[in-house]
């Protein structure tokens, strides 16, 4: 229902002009394929990830014999599922230890969701029974500290901090520490979102991650990107400097609900060679959704 609900605009932009399309044409000729490919490089699905489907399409409607139109609309929908999965079960679960703490640590750009993912986080997993505390590693940018302080006040989360221009390692530390002390089970960490000075940036993670790493054997458990769908082409620019910077485990995906352009989900995916493990669909607390390449892509038809 979230994922129907979330990606009308989507919706509009692409499935309803698939199925105009298939509506339109009496027969699949090379004319069909090639507005079908206007429509999907039109939904940022990415121009090799385009290419691909059209192939195989082709290769498809031509051994199942397909002259209905309307067909061709469910082989598309299988492929794009298919194309996602790239022939194994993309793991979209997070890697959450079933004792002891587990530690998330989240990364991206300013402006992309983070402090909102976070707190939409730490209430799903506050509404799971577990504890969560929520650590203020973004230091550089005036008002991440409150804003963060804003969510945690809203989920009933506490919030490990200290002085904006204090040093993030010490925050994680301090954080890793309470979380220790008080039993939580889970740990989310904020980070800087400056990408102007990617050493700098590499840097601070690599410290950040061996504070982390010190205190809690195995952590951190998840490195999480948060990646604006709004923003197409410059989130994969900012996907692959995080990759470059540190190991990235999962990618959050926000705003899918403001924009029509939601085929971004299978070009990241193909691309980046990273799972997309959570999607934002809206501003609200609840607006936060697994992926599920099947849910995703029937319920952009259905
Ligand atoms: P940060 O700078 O990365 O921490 O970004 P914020 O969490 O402050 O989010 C920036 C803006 O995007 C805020 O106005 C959020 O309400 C909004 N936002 C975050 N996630 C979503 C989403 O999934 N959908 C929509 N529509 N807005 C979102």
């Amino acid at each position: 229902e979230k994922f129907k609900t979330g990606l009308t605009k989507t919706r509009d932009n692409f499935s309803s002009k698939v199925n105009d399309l298939v509506a339109r044409y009496r027969k699949i000729d090379e004319d069909f394929f090639e507005e079908l490919e206007e429509i999907l490089i039109g939904a940022d699905v990415g121009f090799d990830t385009v290419m691909d489907l059209i192939e195989q399409l082709k290769h498809e409607v031509k051994r199942r014999n397909t002259k209905d139109p309307a067909e061709v609309r469910d082989i598309i929908t299988e492929k794009l599922v298919a194309i996602y999965q790239n022939g194994e079960e993309t793991p979209n679960e997070l890697n959450i230890q079933e004792e002891g703490l587990t530690v998330i640590l989240f990364v991206g750009v300013n402006g992309v969701g983070k402090t909102t993912t976070i707190g939409k986080l730490a209430h799903k997993f506050k509404s799971e029974g577990k504890t969560v505390l929520l650590a203020a590693g973004d230091t550089f940018r005036a008002g991440a500290i409150e804003q963060l302080e804003v969510w945690g006040e809203r989920t009933g989360v506490d919030v490990i901090k200290q002085g904006e221009g204090s040093d993030p390692a010490a925050v994680m530390y301090d954080a890793v520490r309470a979380a220790k002390s008080r039993n939580a089970d889970i740990l989310l960490c904020d980070t800087a979102g400056r990408l102007q000075n990617k050493v700098n940036l590499m840097k601070e993670l690599e410290k950040v991650k061996r504070v982390i790493e010190r205190e809690v054997p195995g952590a951190p458990h998840e490195v999480l990107i948060v990646l604006d769908a709004t923003t197409g082409q410059n989130a994969m620019v900012q996907a692959k400097t995080f990759k470059e910077a540190t190991d990235v485990s999962g990618i959050v995906l926000t705003k899918l609900d403001g924009t029509a352009k939601g085929g971004i989900v299978l070009a990241i995916r193909k691309e980046l060679e990273i799972p997309v493990k959570f999607v934002g669909l809206g501003e609200k607390m609840d607006d936060l959704q697994q992926f599920d390449a099947e849910k995703y892509v029937y319920g952009l038809f259905s």
